[in-house]
């Protein structure tokens, strides 16, 4: 399971409110995008779901259950951050397994989640390594590994490849893509480009000024834009 449902949540830092009233439900299973120039309050909206930010007004339910008062780590979400997020002392085998650990899982139900992970990822001849040895694509292999070890409802994903050159993003997008058709678990990912959004996507939720201007399949969007401002980020001809 993994439906997160936004109801009537603003978030204001100081005077200043950056996401007003918001309604939003992320479906089950669904790769759903977050998409917007910078400053909209993607990464903000993204850090209100997984609970790094306490939201201001509105509430918050997991698979039917009110979270919005819920540390992070009892909502059942993994975030992942871009690959520098990683333990440069550690090896892949304790990077991938430290979030286990620190919920002190008993061992061998550690050694299977990693290596099933790391088998799932293309990791299993790089355990012995630390992050330093390996390529961009591997770290950033990693870091999405110390996610799905923790088995989570949803994956959060916050502009994951964007300190990636443009080749190894191509492949990364596609790695991505792959991993949700195999594990079928709700991803979250925000972007602010456009065509990782088109390419990725069953849902895009198009932000400007944290409001949601429309919300759609890639083809939706494409074919009946509902302003200029979504045809406009979206490259379709209205
Ligand atoms: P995006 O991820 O789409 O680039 P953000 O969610 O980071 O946008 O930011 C949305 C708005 O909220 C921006 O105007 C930003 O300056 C503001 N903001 C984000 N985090 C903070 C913070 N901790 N304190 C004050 N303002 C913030
Ligand atoms: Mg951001």
């Amino acid at each position: 399971m993994g439906q997160i449902e936004l109801k009537q949540v603003t978030k204001s830092f100081g005077d200043v409110q950056v996401i007003p009233p918001l309604d939003l439900t992320i479906h089950d299973g669904e790769f759903t995008v977050f998409v917007g120039p910078s400053g909209c309050g993607k990464s903000t909206l993204l850090r209100l779901i997984a609970g790094l930010e306490d939201i201001t007004t509105g509430h918050i339910e997991i698979d039917g259950k009110d979270a919005t008062a819920l540390v992070p780590a009892k909502r059942g979400l993994a975030m992942v951050f871009q690959s520098y997020a990683l333990y440069p002392h550690m090896s892949v085998r304790k990077n991938i397994a430290f979030p286990l650990r620190m919920a002190k899982m008993d061992s061998a139900e550690i050694d299977k989640r990693v290596n099933a992970a790391a088998s799932v990822l293309n990791l299993t001849d790089y355990l012995d390594r630390r992050p330093g040895q390996l390529s961009g694509g591997q770290r950033q292999r990693v870091a999405i590994g110390r996610a799905i070890v923790r088995e989570p409802a949803a994956f959060l994903f916050d502009e994951p490849l964007s300190n990636l050159d443009a080749a190894l993003r191509v492949g990364m997008r596609l790695e991505i893509s792959e991993l949700h058709k195999r594990l079928e678990t709700t991803m979250v990912y925000v972007t602010h480009d456009q065509v990782e959004a088109m390419t990725m996507a069953d849902k895009i939720v198009v932000l400007q000024a944290g409001v949601i201007e429309q919300v759609g399949t890639p083809l939706e969007l494409y074919r009946a834009p509902r302003n200029t401002f979504v045809a406009g980020f979206i490259g379709s001809p209205r």
